[in-house]
């Protein structure tokens, strides 16, 4: 969020960027090669990865069901954007966890900023942020507050704590009044803070 921002990430950029050119002096990198990693990198994570993900699980009971049993299989079972990159890397290590009624779910990296990028996307800046990653784990129900979402005072809020090792999704609940939604409808209501937990949908 804009006011909590984090002036590490300027001088830690200026540090990368330094290093880079170090390594294509050495003729280690090509100019112009980590841009270009990150450019296929970003263009093959996509939000719509983790909202198909989330549809598919509202309307199958079955596929949810596995889905929070293990959600590297489950996801298998969907042909999304870039499977193969997905399988390499982040969706071997992943964990859905579930929102219901009184269960409220949100995650964040307290140490950096691990996020299940290939599922939802670039991270927002404030992800990355230390108001984030400290106050997230202190006080995540005013932390939901600055996003605006208020819940209920008898709604258990469990956060997760990313790491390189494992990363989560949250599953919100269905809103109500979808009953007759098409599954692209529904995955259009889904948003990437839906996702991260900062939203309820
Ligand atoms: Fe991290």
């Amino acid at each position: 969020m804009s006011g909590h921002h984090d002036d590490r990430n300027g001088f830690n950029a200026a540090k990368i960027r330094w290093f880079e050119s170090l390594l294509e002096e050495q003729g280690v990198l090509a100019p112009g090669e980590v841009d270009d990693f990150l450019a296929s990198y970003v263009k093959q994570s996509n939000p719509n990865n983790g909202a198909r993900i989330v549809a598919k699980a509202w309307i199958d009971p079955t596929f949810r069901e596995r889905l929070c049993a293990d959600a590297p299989a489950a996801i298998r079972e969907l042909e999304l954007v870039d499977q193969a990159h997905g399988e390499a890397t982040e969706e071997a290590h992943l964990i859905v966890v579930p929102n219901s009624p009184g269960k409220h779910n949100m995650i964040v990296c307290t140490l950096c900023s691990c996020y299940p990028l290939w599922l939802l996307g670039p991270s927002p800046s404030w992800y990355k942020s230390l108001w984030y990653r400290a106050e997230a784990v202190r006080n995540p129900r005013g932390v939901l507050r600055e996003f605006g979402l208020e819940l209920p005072e008898q709604t258990e809020i469990t956060v997760w704590d990313s790491s390189s090792d494992m990363r989560y999704m949250v599953l919100p609940e269905r809103p109500e009044g979808t009953d007759g939604m098409s599954e692209e409808e529904l995955a259009g209501l889904v948003t990437r803070n839906g996702l991260i937990g900062v939203a309820t949908v």
